[in-house]
């Protein structure tokens, strides 16, 4: 794609990888197909390609965007099945991030809408509070029927809808709360490895046992963990906000954590078992690129990074039979399979572990969960859930395993079948506790989970 940015548009480091870009995409419209938003709603704007030119236009011109503009870049999940689709390359992530930065700099969101995004970008990276407005949400829900639904799905959301799409999403109950940051774990046996293992924020709220199921089978593995004080969330809600200055200010502080524990403990690997939030950590070292002096550092730890099944799968794990034949659709969370291109190792480990493990139909396509998405977009986001549960249907699964909590929350709201991580799975098949299936915050309510042995 020929681009026009002046010399002086291009002393910006930005705007010239920007330009990068741009000049990888050949028009060809593969991307198309496997966009969700483009399949749903059949508008070129709303594809990537689309969206593409829509970036272009408004950084070559250097203008505020449109409200035009911010409707398809806001449609837009970031789920990155363009990319896995593009021939040519073109890193379309980089280039909305930086559209959803300008955005945010340079476009006036009507007030509600401000406010809507303020209290989400404070509250959600905080799970103190996240955890205060889940409770306060979880009242609120027997009056979240009578907010009104729009007829049509295309319709710009009103701040009503996704306040019933936030209630909706509040789980029947929450677990205790997990150990704290500064916990140590020690491997049984004979120490192999040390890890570091992401707390993460709103998983630590609504499904702690998640982290457990990973300490346990990584400690019964010879693995020590530790949960690193001080670390923060990663940035990656703040980041799709597109408040870089936020996120930017995270990914510093976990930076000097996480560095500071690796020259005082050693860590062969800083573990994440949300994929959402590896694919930002991973991506650290290019965020923070122009940052003197924490552009090596950022470097270094987008390097240590790894989602938990990229790990296990240097690890020789020892099953044991105790689950008998157990069927688990497994959805490949949009981070972990267009984000990290983490396709295989999740399905093998499943398998070699005694489940037998199917393929969701149209698995390239976004759940709808996709980071707030599904409170801003809730229309859109419901389409793509219910698609998504419907594919799920047709394999007939006992349990459905995901590696990232949003779509496990996403999915959950949705089905009467299981929702749980690969990692629950993996501690279960060597020794560990079955994996909650009743009262663990991911499941629809009132639904009466099936029996597994
Ligand atoms: S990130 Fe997903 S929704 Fe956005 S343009 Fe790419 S495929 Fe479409
Ligand atoms: S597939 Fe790649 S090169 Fe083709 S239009 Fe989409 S982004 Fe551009």
């Amino acid at each position: 794609m020929k681009t026009e940015f002046s010399l002086t548009q291009l002393a910006d480091p930005d705007i010239a990888e920007a330009d990068k870009i741009l000049r990888a995409c050949v028009h060809c419209g593969f991307c198309t197909a496997t966009c969700p938003t483009y399949v749903l709603l059949g508008d070129e704007l709303d594809s990537p390609r689309g969206r593409i030119y829509l970036i272009k236009e408004m950084l070559e011109k250097d203008r505020p965007p449109t409200a035009e503009v911010v409707k398809h870049i806001d449609r837009c999940l970031s789920c990155l099945a363009c990319m896995t689709t593009c021939p040519s390359g073109v890193n379309y992530m980089h280039l909305v991030d930086q559209a959803r930065v300008r955005i945010e700099r340079d476009y006036s969101r009507p007030l509600p809408e401000r406010v809507l995004r303020a209290v989400l970008a404070f509250v959600l990276p905080r799970p103190g509070l996240f955890r205060a407005s889940m409770i306060m949400a979880r009242l609120g829900r027997p009056f979240a029927a009578l907010l009104p639904t729009p007829k049509t799905a295309t319709a710009t959301p009103t701040l009503l809808r996704r306040i019933k799409a936030m209630l909706a999403l509040a789980p029947g109950r929450l677990p205790a709360p997990g150990p704290a940051g500064g916990s140590v774990f020690p491997a049984v046996g004979e120490r192999r490895g040390r890890v570091a293992l992401l707390q993460g924020c709103a998983q630590q709220v609504l499904a702690p046992r998640i982290n457990q199921a990973a300490i346990n089978l990584l400690t019964r593995h010879g693995i020590e963990v530790v949960l690193v004080k001080d670390e923060q969330c990663c940035g990656a809600l703040t980041h799709h906000l597109g408040q870089d200055g936020d996120a930017l200010a995270r990914a510093r502080a976990n930076i000097t954590v996480w560095q500071s524990e690796a020259e005082q403990g050693g860590l062969d690997a800083i573990l994440v078992t949300a994929s959402g939030c590896g694919t930002v950590i991973k991506d650290y070292g290019f965020m923070l690129r122009e940052d003197r002096e924490f552009a090596q550092p950022a470097a270094r730890i987008s390097a240590l990074a790894k989602d938990i099944t990229e790990y296990l799968t240097g690890i020789d794990l020892h099953p044991s039979s105790q689950h008998g034949d157990v069927t688990i659709a497994y959805h490949s969370a949009c981070s972990l399979q267009h984000g990290q291109k983490i396709t295989h190792a999740p399905k093998e480990l499943l398998s070699k572990n005694g489940f037998v493990v199917k393929d969701v139909p149209e698995s390239h396509l976004c759940c709808g969960s996709a980071g707030t998405y599904n409170i801003l977009q809730p229309d859109i986001a419901s389409r793509l859930r219910d698609r998504k549960i419907a594919n799920i249907a047709t394999v007939k699964p006992d349990m459905i395993a995901a590696g990232n909590i949003g779509c496990m929350v996403q999915i959950a709201g949705g089905t009467s079948v299981p929702v749980v991580h690969t990692i629950e799975l993996l501690d279960w098949a060597t020794g560990g506790p079955k994996p909650e299936l009743k009262g663990s915050g991911l499941t629809k309510s009132g639904l009466t989970r099936p029996a597994l042995n």
